[in-house]
């Protein structure tokens, strides 16, 4: 033994003194290189703020303890939410890649333009455009981009199945332009191609819209393209829904029929955000005063400085990450379970003698008019009653739904999450089993109250567990 003059030990003061160095080395490595700089993110962020580390964690509980049906939502790989979470956030950037108005933009042009060249290659599109902040987005740069104040423009109404964005009184599209609605036939709820070129040879729109959030049958879009020559106007796809349907060739395409085609990058399964393509008419000329405008040059424009500021890198990051993960044979096998999924889904509730809007589908979703099943429930019991129960789905307004959009006669539910968890067909026969047990035991009261049985609830919300638990991939 060493002792000092002090009176320590010193091979034990080294050892301490070691162990401290090796500690302020493994700081420094973690600062120092990109894989230390993110680990442990949610260790960090559980000493800096507790109270959202708590919040975050309940949604990790809520979506493990739960079933999501919902048609609209989807869950992204772990490798895209890295590059979510990555030190590429932080970088600000306007304009497109090697035209960029702030320095140090080369590494998120190299992102930008592979996000770019992917998504081109899983769309078999000539053109396409990452930076739009989330689909509304997408259509109001195309919307700014082709139409002038007051221009007409043809679309699905709302209530029908159509998108907010897509001239709704209330959004920006129904502020600014002059819209009208085509609908669904009052019978069968399909859309009727020859009411939309009726409407479309009277009212000589700039634009159509098609596209759909509650939809559940294939959309023919070269028949809309054909109408939208017949009258002069711009065809506007907006798959958000379908996308990844489209991508993997389970939907008929729509690249090539549209002037522009845009979507949602979540709802098949990626990170939030937009995405712009164009087909065959990426170099379609445009005029724009006196001169003519390539109309991708003119969705650049549109883009910034018209409608968006900076893009954020970090779903440009990911969004490269997951047009990378749709080009690859297992997401397209998946987009065929899906709709085999939905089909079985639809099957089986229509077997428990619920009204299924179409009688069927041919997509992700499955809309259910809930009214029809029993007097006095309405999509509005029927989202809380089955949410109290583990199994999220939302209300939904049906064609010609008399009620008010705050109640509605509907359900939508949509199987690309519990698909992407691997579930099949035994576990969606305990879906609709459970869908059932529910909505034909649920006690309504009044037209936003009702009551459950707690035997009901508590042996539902097991049976969802148990479910669940073996199928919990998020
Ligand atoms: C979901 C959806 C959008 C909106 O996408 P956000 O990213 O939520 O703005 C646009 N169009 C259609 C048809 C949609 O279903």
């Amino acid at each position: 033994m060493i002792i000092d003059k002090a009176g320590c030990d010193k091979s034990k003061l080294s050892a301490k003194r070691s162990r401290a160095y090796e500690l302020i080395a493994a700081e420094k490595k973690r600062v120092e290189n990109f894989a230390g700089f993110h680990s442990g993110l949610f260790s960090d962020l559980c000493k800096t703020d507790e109270k959202v580390y708590k919040l975050l964690s309940d949604e990790y509980e809520r979506v493990r303890d739960t079933i999501q049906l919902i048609a609209a939502e989807n869950q992204c790989s772990r490798s895209v939410l890295a590059a979510l979470g990555s030190i590429i956030q932080n970088k600000t950037i306007e304009g497109f890649a090697g035209k960029r108005y702030h320095g140090g933009s080369g590494v998120i042009d190299s992102l930008e333009c592979l996000a770019i060249e992917r998504a081109k290659r899983v769309f078999k599109a000539e053109y396409a455009n990452v930076q739009p902040h989330s689909g509304t987005q997408a259509n109001q740069i195309v919307m700014t981009a082709v139409l002038g104040r007051g221009d007409v423009v043809l679309s699905l109404g709302m209530d029908q199945g159509g998108h907010v964005s897509h001239g709704a009184d209330v959004s920006f599209s129904g502020k600014f332009f002059n819209v009208e609605n085509y609908c669904v036939d009052p019978k069968t709820f399909l859309l009727d191609y020859e009411s939309v070129r009726h409407k479309a040879m009277m009212l000589k729109p700039k634009l159509i819209i098609c596209g759909c959030s509650a939809y559940s049958r294939v959309i023919d879009f070269a028949k809309f393209r054909q109408i939208a020559d017949e009258c002069g106007a711009y065809l506007l796809a907006d798959i958000s829904h379908v996308s990844g349907l489209i991508a993997a060739g389970v939907h008929p395409g729509c690249i090539d029929h549209a002037h522009f085609t845009t979507t949602s990058t979540y709802k098949p399964g990626g990170p939030r955000g937009g995405l712009i393509l164009m087909g065959r008419d990426f170099d379609t000329k445009f005029a724009l005063g006196e001169k003519e405008i390539e109309l991708s040059k003119l969705i650049d424009k549109a883009t910034f400085p018209g409608v968006q500021g900076t893009p954020y890198a970090n779903n440009i990051a990911a969004k490269a990450v997951f047009f990378g993960e749709m080009l690859a044979e297992e997401y397209t096998e998946r987009q065929r379970k899906i709709i085999k999924n939905a089909q079985l889904l639809a099957s089986e509730m229509a077997d428990h003698g619920f009204d299924v809007i179409t009688d069927g589908t041919d997509n992700h979703m499955v809309l259910i008019n809930v009214a029809n099943y029993r007097e006095g429930l309405n999509g509005y019991i029927a989202q809380h009653a089955l949410e109290d129960c583990g199994i999220v789905v939302n209300m939904n307004k049906l064609p010609y739904d008399t009620k008010p959009v705050s109640v509605t006669s509907g359900i939508r539910l949509g199987t690309p999450i519990i698909t992407k968890n691997g579930m099949g067909a035994e576990q969606i026969s305990l879906i609709s089993d459970i869908i059932k047990e529910v909505l034909g035991n649920v006690e309504i009261v009044s037209v936003k109250s009702y009551k459950l049985d707690e035997q009901v609830r508590t042996s539902v919300i097991r049976r969802v567990r148990s479910l669940n638990s073996g199928f919990f991939n998020p």
